[in-house]
């Protein structure tokens, strides 16, 4: 008996030591070149979770970068083996760096945050309470940006057209600093550059999305790693996300009405002009807008065209789970 029992807590603390038991919180922390700002944060970390009296792991992906940055997070994994690092084989872009963070977590609370110190990891208490029963993901919301106005105006803007195209009322979809319950970042998929959407995902697989206002601080180390292609590319994807999710099954919806729409007007402008001229009171080679009519036409014939092309592809596809459940009791 004496021996089994002391046995026991010493496999534990094993089992502990080399990470096997699951932690409270994965944070995950994309960075590309942020050598200076890693240990710092990681001393954030712990000093915040230690207050929380929770364990955690924080999961560094290294997006490919060129200065010493992996260097210091094998330094930080030999001190403290809490401290994990993914290092990609070059910079594929802060989305892919999270999707390769989330496939490794095992928390049951996901945090994502910058790696440049303008996050603060005192927040992620709040942001889990913020959580509660209610919700399933929690964004933060820069309310105070310390960023230059070349970026806060277009980010404005940009928040408010995705807020209206995707439904979610939320005021800031790019913030870095979001809390998850674990199974909502096992079953988003994140590529290209749909970090900025993965609230408008979660929200379209049914999860809870909520927002709570956090601290913002000014970048100490280093430089933004986005110019202002981000806007642009931004809204890209937004029409990748608006096709991939709403109309990936029912592509004929999208073109269809489009196509039927355009098609009308078309037969309307070009129906008044044949009849004008039947009558003898145009010509048509002076009618500009015949063409035009001619144009609205054609084209609504190749959108339902496209739509029927999709439904087709769509329906040779494998259909994959486009359902997500909340609970089973079997
Ligand atoms: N980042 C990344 N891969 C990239 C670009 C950025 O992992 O290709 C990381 C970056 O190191 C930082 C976070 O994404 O931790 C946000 O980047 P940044 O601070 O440059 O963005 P901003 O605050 O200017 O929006
Ligand atoms: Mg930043």
């Amino acid at each position: 008996m004496a021996k089994r029992k002391e046995r026991t807590p010493g496999k534990r603390t094993r089992a502990a030591e080399q990470g096997k038991a699951a932690p409270f919180l994965s944070i995950v922390i994309p960075l590309y070149n942020e050598e200076e700002s890693l240990r710092e944060l990681y001393e954030q970390i712990v000093t915040v979770t230690s207050g929380m009296g929770k364990s955690f792991e924080a999961i560094f992906v290294d997006d490919g970068s060129t200065d010493g940055s992996f260097g210091v997070l094998q330094e930080l994994h030999k001190g403290d083996r809490r401290v994990k690092a993914i290092r990609l084989r070059r910079n594929f872009g802060k989305s892919a760096a999270l999707a390769a963070g989330f496939q490794v977590t095992r928390g049951s609370y996901v945090i994502t945050m910058d790696a440049d110190l303008q996050d603060d990891p005192a927040e992620i208490p709040g942001l889990v309470e913020a959580m509660g029963d209610r919700y399933d993901l929690i964004s933060g919301w820069k309310r105070k940006r310390q960023d230059p106005i070349t970026k806060t105006i277009p980010s404005r803007f940009f928040n408010f057209v995705t807020a209206r195209m995707t439904g979610i009322h939320i005021h800031d979809f790019n913030c870095g600093l979001k809390a998850y319950r674990s199974g909502v970042v096992k079953e988003v998929s994140v590529y290209g550059e749909l970090h900025r959407y993965i609230p408008a995902l979660a929200h379209w697989a049914g999860y809870r999305v909520g927002e709570k206002v956090v601290n913002h601080r000014p970048r100490k180390y280093g430089r933004t790693k986005f110019g202002i292609s981000r806007f642009f590319r931004g809204f890209l994807d937004l029409l990748t996300i608006l096709f991939t999710t709403r109309y990936i099954r029912r592509p004929l919806h999208l073109f269809g009405l489009w196509g039927i729409f355009s098609f009308l007007i078309g037969i309307a402008i070009d129906g008044y002009l044949s009849v004008e001229w039947f009558l003898g009171r145009t010509s048509l080679s002076n009618r500009p807008l015949f063409l035009l009519g001619f144009l609205f036409i054609i084209i609504g014939i190749q959108f339902v065209s496209f739509g029927l092309l999709g439904e087709m592809i769509n329906r040779q596809q494998p259909h994959e789970r486009t359902y997500s459940v909340r609970e089973t009791l079997l």
